[in-house]
């Protein structure tokens, strides 16, 4: 990888980086010129994405939500983690159930700076944060951080929130995740479609892609195919509004979102 603009530790600021685009869109501080222009080109090509991307942390909330009371997890592996916007996955669903552990996983060198927010966790669980590349499925569920936090013979509750876009073969990482799961284990995702806004979404998608982070757009049947084998939780692969929406998502147009969410059970 070129590193011009280089800082330190590895993080390239000539460049932007989805954690950082995101971080900016978000109202976050951690940001650079590049990641702005991204930031500020992809939204002229979709006005939405701004709003499509606080729903997404609310339907992260959702489902984290879902997984703690409905499904009684109480482990949590979550992929692709991002700079902390509060609350984190941990927030929620330790303010469920306090003894819930979380895993945070990301590769990007500047969500490891910040991954101290990530650890203050209740003194009744544990959380932790490993920098891994997600590609690599087996070093991450091997690697002794990992092990030290959740306990891979019993149900763990993997989060794959706005990340697989960024994936080429999202198949084999799930595959390689979920093949290593217990039943009674889920898979929660959201990820982009160009399926509601074609025109705007594959224009945004086209800069992401020039300016270094390549996306990949996903119809509905790519994304049920991501989760064959798997036991799909109603309401299925649906527009993130419409994944059990509370009040404030039941108001939500499909036109504000560009993403799909799904939770699928390990059977
Ligand atoms: N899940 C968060 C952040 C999404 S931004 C949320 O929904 O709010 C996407 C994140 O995925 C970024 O932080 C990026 O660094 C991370 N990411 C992308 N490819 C990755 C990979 N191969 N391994 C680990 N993390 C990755």
């Amino acid at each position: 990888m070129p590193q011009g603009g280089a800082a330190n530790g590895g993080i390239n600021t000539g460049e932007a980086h989805s954690a950082r685009v995101y971080d900016y869109i978000l109202g976050g501080k951690t940001h650079f010129a590049a990641d702005r222009a991204a930031a500020d080109d992809l939204t002229s090509a979709w006005p939405k994405l701004p709003v499509s991307m606080r729903i997404n942390r609310a339907t992260m909330h959702r489902m984290g939500r879902w997984l703690a009371e409905e499904a009684g997890i109480r482990q949590f592996l979550d992929i692709g983690t991002g700079i902390p916007t509060e609350p984190n996955l941990h927030q929620i669903v330790q303010g469920i159930a306090p003894e819930s552990r979380v895993a945070y996983v990301d590769n990007d060198p500047m969500v490891l700076e910040h991954a101290r927010a990530l650890l203050a966790s209740t003194p009744q669980g544990r959380t932790s944060y490993l920098d891994a590349d997600m590609r690599d499925p087996d070093g991450v569920l091997r690697s002794p951080e990992l092990q030290a936090t959740l306990d891979l013979s019993r149900p763990v509750a993997v989060t794959v929130i706005a990340m697989l876009q960024f994936v080429e073969d999202a198949s084999a990482l799930l595959r390689g995740l979920t093949s290593a799961l217990a039943p009674g284990s889920y898979v929660a995702l959201t990820t982009a479609t160009a399926d509601i806004t074609p025109d705007e979404v594959t224009e945004m998608a086209r800069r992401y892609t020039e300016r270094g982070v390549p996306m990949y757009l996903r119809t509905r049947a790519e994304v049920e195919e991501l989760l064959a084998g798997l036991e799909l939780v109603e309401p299925g692969v649906v527009p993130m509004n419409r994944w059990r929406p509370d009040a404030d998502a039941a108001e939500i147009p499909d036109t504000d979102v560009n993403m799909y969410a799904a939770v699928a059970r390990v059977v």
